[in-house]
């Protein structure tokens, strides 16, 4: 009887190695945003737009950090990668150089802008070349989705964009556990979503910055990837708490003037709105349409 135990024991546990070996490989699907401002090296706008002389550096420089970032997640055993051209044009990186691992979306499109592409099938994501919020000091090029908007107030948070994307991710309950940009706004990501991993790539000092090399730059960005995706259970999405409060405030009045035409939207100020709801989609449609 002994004898027979044993050898059940042997054939299921021999089962059982059979049945690990034939699961499939653990998915890892991983949504890239990548922005401009923040990455290595660049300090001016005319660094930042088609036909500045300087923007073909740049936009190279970019789709690197973009390389940087999917080679991490390819440490960390990424199954699926989406870069999302984030920036201005959203035809910035240079698709030839991108890493073929990963899929590219360009130009505008929806409400979701630098996020569009992301959905519930994600694991995680990942944030590179961001930039503080307006009216930060010593922060690169800092402004809030566009240089007519001052502030971006959630639920009484104000939030840089990556703050907001970040809210749109929690929407679809992807954390957020990477993000890459100048200091300021390493800083602030973490004020809002937690201790993620960040790499600043440069330090504002006023009007000028600071600056780790580009290629040190893209090798503590992979390492600051593989690490965040690796601890991926440590990552919670950011999902502030319905009922939601979006509130703006523009640079001029007549902005506010507009985006209060919108059934349901109080104008707060001469320069300022508000918009509530329960559905945080009908939030990133509003605010869509706002800033418009
Ligand atoms: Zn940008």
């Amino acid at each position: 009887m002994k004898r027979t135990l044993s050898i059940l024991a042997a054939v299921l546990f021999i089962a059982a190695l059979a049945a690990a070996g034939e699961q499939p490989a653990r998915k890892l699907k991983v949504f890239i945003s990548v922005d401009m401002e923040g990455v290595s090296g660049l300090i001016h706008w005319d660094e930042t737009a088609q036909g500045g002389p300087d923007y073909p550096l740049f936009r190279r420089l970019m789709t690197e950090e973009a390389n940087a970032a999917i080679a991490g997640a390819l440490d960390a055993g990424a199954t699926e990668i989406v870069v999302r051209d984030a920036h201005d044009s959203a035809r910035n990186i240079l698709p030839d150089l991108l890493r073929p691992e990963a899929r590219l979306i360009r130009e505008w499109n929806g409400p979701l802008s630098m996020m569009e592409g992301i959905d519930r099938t994600f694991d995680a994501v990942v944030f590179i070349g961001n930039h503080a919020r307006a009216g930060t000091p010593n922060a690169v090029l800092k402004h809030t989705m566009s240089l007519s908007l001052y502030d971006l107030i959630l639920n009484g948070v104000r939030l840089p964009e990556a703050g907001w994307n970040a809210a749109i991710a929690g929407y679809f309950d992807v954390p957020v556990v990477f993000l890459s940009g100048d200091a300021a706004i390493c800083r602030q990501i973490r004020e809002i979503v937690g201790p993620i991993e960040t790499v600043a790539v440069k330090e504002g000092m006023g009007p000028a910055a600071s600056m780790l090399h580009p290629a040190r730059s893209q090798e503590l960005i992979r390492k600051g990837v593989a690490a965040g995706l690796r601890d991926l259970k440590a990552g919670k999405p950011y999902k502030p708490a319905a009922p939601y409060k979006l509130e703006l405030v523009f640079t001029d009045e007549n902005l506010a003037r507009r985006a209060s035409l919108i059934p349901g939207v109080e104008r707060t100020g001469e320069r300022s709105v508000a918009f509530t709801a329960s559905d945080f989609m009908d939030i990133i449609k509003y605010f869509r349409l706002a800033r418009m």
